[in-house]
């Protein structure tokens, strides 16, 4: 530790907390140590964070951001986590948690046709799209039921019914060890469910939005009509983190699953869902060993009936 590095992370990480030099630095944000991770994501499962950060402001976040590259500590950060499955052993290093502290939203300039948003990462969609609604602005609405963070979505490019967050985006405002930097949408490269131009060592801070004005009426049915549509085809009430695999080009994850007989599949606690293949359920007490032995069953049984490997879209933490 004579260059400030601590450089210990997965499991002694975990043994260190107590003695984690963050603690000592005068961060002025939250910090938890061996925090549990299961009840800070959608799926439920999981083991603790050795750290657990909550930036109050992204000058917190930039401040935070230096101090871990200074002690070469481990880091990820969670949204809402409903992408997200966490290994049984939890995450050995710092999980930054950017929840609604970190959830401002501001108009930066419009001309009646269009208007700019800034909104800061941890603001949750649903938020966001009350907050749009009830000023009249359109153009989210597809958005309505994932229960994401605004960061979590860009970085996702979550989308339904065929339109994505990506084609909304004007600017990204991100900071990295070395401090800030806006990235304009046209550096950025937004595809299914993935976004390329931001640097692995950095962190959303906040979105650049671009909405259309548009009567509130219209806004309200719009969303409701979707709704309507997701709680028609998803199950509900069930400890999910949403489709759980990429469709294939051409094809859809959920009609493969179901096609090799896969609905109602179980391992320990974790089932695919009956109402929708492309979930897989914490349906009780399950672990994240549950889960990911399911996903690799599902996987070697969709390409032994159709010869389609399936790509997760569920991030990991915390695994080798
Ligand atoms: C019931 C249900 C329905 C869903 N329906 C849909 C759907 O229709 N369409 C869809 O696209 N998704 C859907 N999802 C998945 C999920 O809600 C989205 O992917 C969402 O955008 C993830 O946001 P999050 O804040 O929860 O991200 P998290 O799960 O917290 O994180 C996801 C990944 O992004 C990283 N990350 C998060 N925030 C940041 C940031 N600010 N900067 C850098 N990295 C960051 C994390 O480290 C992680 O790797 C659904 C999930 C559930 C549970």
């Amino acid at each position: 530790m004579s260059d400030g590095r601590c450089g210990k992370a997965g499991a002694e990480c975990q043994d260190f907390a107590e003695r984690c030099p963050l603690f000592s630095a005068n961060w002025p944000g939250e910090l938890r140590r061996k925090e549990p991770l299961a009840p800070l994501t959608t799926l439920r499962v999981g083991g603790p964070a050795a750290v657990l950060a909550r930036p109050g402001s992204i000058a917190e976040l930039e401040t935070l951001l230096a101090l871990l590259e200074k002690y070469g500590c481990p880091r990820r950060v969670l949204g809402r986590g409903s992408n997200l499955l966490v290994a049984d052993r939890g995450y050995g290093g710092v999980v930054i948690l950017l929840d609604r502290r970190l959830g401002r939203i501001s108009r930066l300039e419009g001309d009646g046709a269009k208007w700019l948003l800034r909104v800061e990462a941890g603001c949750s969609l649903a938020a966001l799209l009350g907050w749009a609604q009830e000023r009249g602005l359109g153009g989210l609405e597809f958005l309505v039921g994932i229960p994401g963070s605004v960061g979590g979505a860009a970085v996702m490019n979550a989308g339904a019914w065929g339109e994505a967050l990506g084609a909304r985006v004007q600017a990204l405002e991100l900071v990295g060890p070395g401090g800030r930097r806006t990235v304009a949408a046209a550096e950025l490269r937004f595809s299914y469910r993935r976004l390329e131009g931001v640097d692995p060592g950095e962190v959303i801070a906040a979105v650049i939005l671009a909405l259309a004005p548009r009567p509130i009426a219209e806004i309200r049915a719009r969303m409701r009509q979707l709704l309507q549509k997701r709680r028609a085809s998803q199950p509900r009430g069930v400890l999910s983190a949403g489709s759980f695999f990429k469709n294939p080009p051409g094809d859809y994850a959920g009609r493969l699953i179901e096609a090799a007989g896969l609905k109602g599949l179980r391992v320990g606690g974790a089932m695919v869902a009956r109402e929708h293949a492309n979930f897989l359920i914490n349906d009780g007490g399950a672990t994240a060993a549950d889960l990911v032995a399911l996903m690799e069953q599902v996987r070697e049984r969709v390409a032994a009936h159709g010869g389609v490997r399936l790509e997760p879209e569920v991030h990991l933490l915390g695994f080798a």
